[in-house]
C-alpha cells in the first residue's frame, strides 16, 4: 500500500512511519506543514528507505491537497495532523479550529475526489483512518471507563476541535460511503515527544534540577499508553479494522499526575545518581488548568478481541525507556528547544 500520513513529523505520526518502514513493505508519503511541533529528525531513521517520501503542505491549504492527491496517488490516508495542546488550545483556540477542523474537512474532500476517481478494484481497497483522542468522551468520576458507545462530550477547545472531526469523518462515511475507520487512544508517551507534555517536560526539568510544575494537586487521572504500541494498534486497524467502525485504544495504565511525576523522579534518582536526591522536592504545585478533566480511561475490549492487539509495554518498562532515550538523545531535544517554545513555557510556568 501506498499509505499518505498527516503529521508524520509530530511525535505519533513518526513513530508509526518509523514502525511501518522498520515492520512493513508499505510505502509512506509524510504530509506535515513542519509547525512548532513538527520536527523531521523524528523521521530520519526511515528517510534513508526508498518507500519514504516527505512533502511539505499545510492541511488547511485545500488546492495544495488536491495537487498532492494528484500527485501521489495513495491507497490510504492516516490523519494525525493536528494541533494537539491543551493549554495551547485555551490559550489560543482559532488554530485548533482551522487546522482540526476546517484542515480535516479539506482532507477529507480530498480524500473523496481521489476515491472516487480510482479504478473499481483501488477503490474498493482504499481506506480513511482517523487518528483521535479520548478526550472526545469528556470526564469520567472515579468509576467507569470510555467505550466506543460513550457519548461525546468535550470540555476543552482542543477536545471539541477533535470530537468536531470525529463528527466530520462519521458523516464523510455515511453520506459519501467514504471507506473510513476512526480510532480514539489515551494519553501516549515515549521517544520523541515535544517537551510541553507532562512526561518529557517533567524529565527534562528533574535532569536540569529545574521546578517541576504539577497542575492543582496532582490528582487528575490519566491512562498512559507507551507510543510504539500505539503505532502497532494504528497499523492494526489500518490493515484490518471494520470499515464505519470506531476503536479505543488505551493502556490500563492508570496513574495520576503527581504519581507520573514521582516515578519519573525515581528513575532519574536512580539512573543519575545526585547528592542533591530525591528530586521529588522539585515538584512545584500550581494554579490548574481552566475547566481541567479528572479522569480518562479506556476499555480496549474492542481492538483487543476483534484484532487482537496487545500492549507489550506496563507503565514502568516504557517509562524507563522513555527516561533513557531523553538521557540518550540531547542532540534531538536541543533541535526542538527553540526561541518561541522557551517563550511558551515561560508564560505558561514561569520555567524556560
Ligand atoms: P504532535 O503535536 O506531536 O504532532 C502534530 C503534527 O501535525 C506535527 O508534526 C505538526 O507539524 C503537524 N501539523 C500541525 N498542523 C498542521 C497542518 N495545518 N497541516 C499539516 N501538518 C500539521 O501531535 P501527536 O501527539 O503526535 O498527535 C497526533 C494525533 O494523535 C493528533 O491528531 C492527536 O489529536 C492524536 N492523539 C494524540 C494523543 C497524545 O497523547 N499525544 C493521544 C490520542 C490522540
Amino acid at each position: 500500500m501506498r499509505i499518505l500520513i498527516t503529521g508524520g513529523a509530530g511525535f505519533i505520526g513518526s513513530a508509526v512511519i518509523r514502525h511501518l518502514i522498520r515492520e512493513t513493505e508499505h510505502e509512506v508519503i509524510n504530509l506535515d506543514a513542519l509547525t512548532y511541533a513538527g520536527n523531521l529528525a523524528s523521521v530520519a531513521e526511515a528517510s534513508n528507505s526508498a518507500r519514504y517520501r516527505f512533502i511539505h503542505v499545510d492541511i488547511r491549504d485545500a488546492a495544495a491537497l488536491e495537487r498532492t492527491f494528484a500527485d501521489s496517488s495513495p491507497d490510504a490516508v492516516m490523519h494525525l495532523a493536528a494541533e494537539s495542546h491543551v493549554d495551547r488550545s485555551i490559550a489560543g483556540p482559532q488554530a485548533f479550529v482551522e487546522t482540526n477542523i476546517d484542515g480535516t474537512f479539506n482532507l477529507l474532500e480530498a480524500s473523496r475526489r481521489h476515491w472516487e476517481a480510482l479504478p473499481a478494484e483501488r477503490r474498493a481497497r482504499f481506506r480513511f483512518h482517523h487518528i483521535s483522542t479520548d478526550e472526545v468522551y469528556g470526564s469520567l468520576g472515579a468509576e467507569g471507563l470510555f467505550t466506543e458507545d460513550s457519548p461525546y462530550q468535550p470540555n476543552s477547545p482542543y477536545s471539541a476541535s477533535k470530537a468536531a472531526s470525529d463528527h466530520l469523518v462519521r458523516a464523510w462515511h455515511h453520506t459519501y460511503g467514504l471507506p473510513v475507520v476512526t480510532s480514539n487512544c489515551s494519553n501516549n508517551y515515549g521517544p520523541y515527544q515535544f517537551p510541553e507534555k507532562l512526561i518529557p517536560l517533567m524529565i527534562l526539568n528533574a535532569v536540569d534540577w529545574k521546578p517541576l510544575p504539577v497542575y492543582g494537586r496532582g490528582e487528575n487521572v490519566r491512562d498512559w499508553l507507551y507510543v510504539e504500541d500505539h503505532a502497532r494498534a494504528l497499523r492494526m486497524i489500518l490493515e484490518r479494522g471494520a470499515l464505519g467502525e470506531t476503536y479505543n485504544v488505551g493502556g490500563l495504565n492508570e496513574r495520576n499526575n503527581l504519581e507520573v511525576v514521582q516515578t519519573v523522579c525515581g528513575i532519574l534518582d536512580r539512573l543519575m545518581p545526585d547528592p542533591r536526591s530525591p528530586r521529588e522536592q522539585l515538584i512545584r504545585f500550581v494554579t490548574d488548568r481552566p475547566g481541567h478533566d479528572q479522569r480518562y480511561a479506556i476499555d480496549a475490549t474492542k481492538i483487543r478481541r476483534e484484532l487482537g492487539w496487545e500492549p507489550h509495554e506496563s507503565f514502568e518498562t516504557g517509562l524507563e525507556k522513555t527516561v533513557q532515550w531523553y538521557l540518550d538523545n540531547p542532540e534531538w531535544v536541543e533541535s526542538v528547544r527553540t526561541g518561541a517554545y522557551r517563550e511558551w513555557m515561560e508564560r505558561q510556568y514561569g520555567v524556560g
